[in-house]
């Protein structure tokens, strides 16, 4: 069976954790968020990337969900004493070895679709890992400070000011001139499944669907597509989806969120009708916290959606199996 999903960092990792442990023969494409990416003293950071690639690969920090295990900070260490930031991004030296790779694969022309392959050699993620695009798209956030409207990045907003600063507007830089990776498209025409996991909507799966002619090849696909929804009882899991679903005007209810995805439409064997509904989902899969949530158009089912340890999201792998009926 082929699988295909898209996955932001920490909440999509963990459920790909789940899908490749519930469907060993399966093979899994992951269109990963490259909106987190940031260039630092010189370095390009793919952290949504490579979040998937270390806890695919066994590398992750356990404890963070972000990052490498046993990882040292001396070279941070080193760049504060020279009072060089940003303090706010925790980059470890392990962490380091990847983006020095990366940044010297790009600088001689390889695309990030080529660069991601080759770390993924090291890492062996047992499935293959694609960056949405091997454009440059940056998500930006406008905030209102004294000075007036600004524009910062995404990681500043997030990782500096904690998403307490409310959001007026979050950008896809480059996105609307961004083309979808080579296999992108491809991956999600000829699946038998495809999945949303429950990363963010906005910032994760909605800056993969801000690429041309990502939404259009989900609509259009004809396998089922099914959604985890990464809200339980009116609150992110983890994180502060809530700040960025407020700036888009979408409640943070399991139910809005998966409104905001919207339904696909009567999806007939063969995939005759899909795309009627102008959504991108066929079924929503959310908490048993929040049984009774409809979304028009969709199908929902209830069932735990805490991805605790494997064996649970297992289970939640399997109930996306059985409400796609493949
Ligand atoms: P990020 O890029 O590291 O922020 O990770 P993602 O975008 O892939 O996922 C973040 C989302 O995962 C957050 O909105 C969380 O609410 C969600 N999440 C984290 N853990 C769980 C969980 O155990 N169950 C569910 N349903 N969602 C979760
Ligand atoms: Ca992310």
């Amino acid at each position: 069976m082929k699988i295909t999903a898209l996955a932001g960092g920490i909440g999509g990792s963990r459920f790909l954790l789940g899908a490749r442990a519930a469907l060993p023969d399966a093979e899994i494409t992951v269109i990963g968020n490259t909106g987190d990416d940031i260039t630092l003293h010189g370095l390009r950071i793919c952290p949504d990337l490579d979040t998937v690639m270390y806890t695919l690969g066994g590398g992750i920090s356990t404890e963070r969900g972000w990052g490498r295990h046993a990882e040292t900070f001396t070279v941070a260490d080193e760049l504060a004493t020279y009072g060089v930031g940003p303090a706010w991004f925790g980059l470890g030296d392990r962490d380091l070895a990847t983006h020095l790779v990366r940044t010297q694969m790009l600088a001689a022309g390889y695309s990030l679709t080529d660069v991601t392959a080759a770390l993924c050699q090291r890492w062996k993620p047992g499935l293959r890992l694609l960056p949405m695009s091997d454009d440059r798209v940056e998500t930006h956030v406008v905030i209102e400070t004294d000075e007036g409207r600004r524009a910062v990045h995404f990681q500043e907003w997030w990782l500096r000011m904690r998403a307490a600063t409310p959001a007026r507007e979050i950008i896809s830089v480059g996105a609307e001139k961004a083309r979808p990776a080579p296999g992108v498209l491809d991956a999600l025409a000829n699946a038998d499944l495809v999945l949303l996991p429950p990363s963010n909507p906005v910032v994760s799966i909605g800056s993969i669907l801000a690429v041309p002619g990502l939404r259009e090849a989900l609509i259009g696909t004809p396998a089922p597509v099914v959604g985890v929804s990464p809200i339980i009882s009116g609150a992110p899991v983890r994180g502060m989806a809530d700040a960025c679903l407020r700036a888009i005007g979408v409640a943070t209810t399991a139910g809005a969120v998966g409104a905001h995805y919207g339904g696909r439409g009567h999806r007939a064997p063969g995939g005759a009708g899909a795309g009627a509904g102008g959504g991108i989902l066929d079924g929503w899969l959310v908490d048993t916290a929040d049984t009774g949530t409809k979304v028009p158009g969709v199908t929902v089912k209830a069932r735990p959606l805490l991805m605790t340890d494997v064996e649970a999201t297992v289970e939640i792998v399997r109930a996306a199996l059985e409400l796609a009926g493949v």
